[in-house]
């Protein structure tokens, strides 16, 4: 759980509407009226119905779509266009898979013009640091899904980013991989004092990882709830979720998801 009083602020998202082709018959209100913040050492999740505007959302928190009205700032500083303070982790790893793990870490500190001896000796303490000792050379042909993901992530917390933006990355990986790479990637955000979003359609994914759930109502996507998890110390993924805390909030976010879904038709 982070600390509200001693934790600075590192995003902060304030009325925020995306409309597509305003004052065209093709108008689409994405979401209407975001606002949170994000601190320090937190992380937040979203949660919402399909096409409730979650990607358009982390689009405009990345800075790659500029929000109709309101505004998202990092540190203070108005987020226009894709900038070096957010670092992001997608589905897809992305991987250049003619480069080593060690080469794919350092890549985004070459392309700013690190110092390559500098850029190395960063790239391989993460590497050292979070579980891919000893792969430093290897390809990424060579690995399973789950530490594709890992190199991915070393490679953005390499670029040492304000806040990270998380868009469904353990959604390709089995079941087993994606719950300990979630407890992995959430210590290494806590770790590194880093925060980050969470985008994803998983509740107890949320749960598991984020210190608040944002659940968004249908589109036009609205703030619908703000929940704040407090699952106390348990790492292991597996006694997370089956134990009593877990649960009852799954049970509140999920019928508030519920509630949301339109019936299907008999
Ligand atoms: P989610 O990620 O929650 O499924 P999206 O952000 O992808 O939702 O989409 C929200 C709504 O905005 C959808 O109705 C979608 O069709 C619409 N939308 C997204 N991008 C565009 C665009 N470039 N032009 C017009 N409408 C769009």
């Amino acid at each position: 759980m982070v600390n509200k009083s001693t934790h600075e602020v590192v995003l902060e998202a304030s009325h925020v509407s995306m409309v597509f082709n305003a004052g065209t018959p093709n108008e689409v209100v994405a979401f209407r009226n975001i606002s949170f913040e994000l601190r320090q050492g937190e992380i937040l999740a979203i949660v919402g119905p399909s096409g409730c505007g979650k990607s358009t959302l982390f689009n405009v928190i990345a800075g790659l779509l500029q929000p109709t009205s309101g505004s998202v700032r990092v540190d203070g500083a108005l987020v226009d266009g894709a900038s070096g303070h957010i670092g992001y982790m997608l589905q897809k790893d992305l991987l250049l898979p003619w480069r080593s793990v060690l080469d794919n870490v350092m890549l985004g500190l070459e392309v700013r013009g690190v110092e390559p001896k500098e850029a190395r000796e960063r790239a391989l303490s993460l590497i050292r640091r979070y579980g891919l000792d000893g792969f430093e050379s290897a390809m990424p042909r060579a690995l399973s899904g789950g530490m594709r993901q890992r190199v991915a992530f070393m490679r953005t917390l390499a670029l040492n980013p304000k806040a990270i933006l998380l868009d469904e990355p353990f959604s390709a990986l089995d079941f087993q991989r994606r719950l300990n790479l979630q407890g992995d990637v959430k210590r290494i955000i806590r770790e590194q004092h880093k925060a980050a979003i969470l985008v994803t359609h998983d509740i107890g994914e949320a749960i598991a990882m984020a210190d608040r759930v944002l659940v968004l109502s249908q589109r036009p996507g609205t703030i619908k709830a703000i929940h704040t998890i407090e699952l106390g110390d348990e790492t292991d993924p597996g006694a997370l979720r089956r134990s009593t805390a877990f649960n009852e909030y799954f049970d509140v976010i999920w019928s508030e998801l519920d509630a949301l879904v339109e019936p299907v038709p008999a």
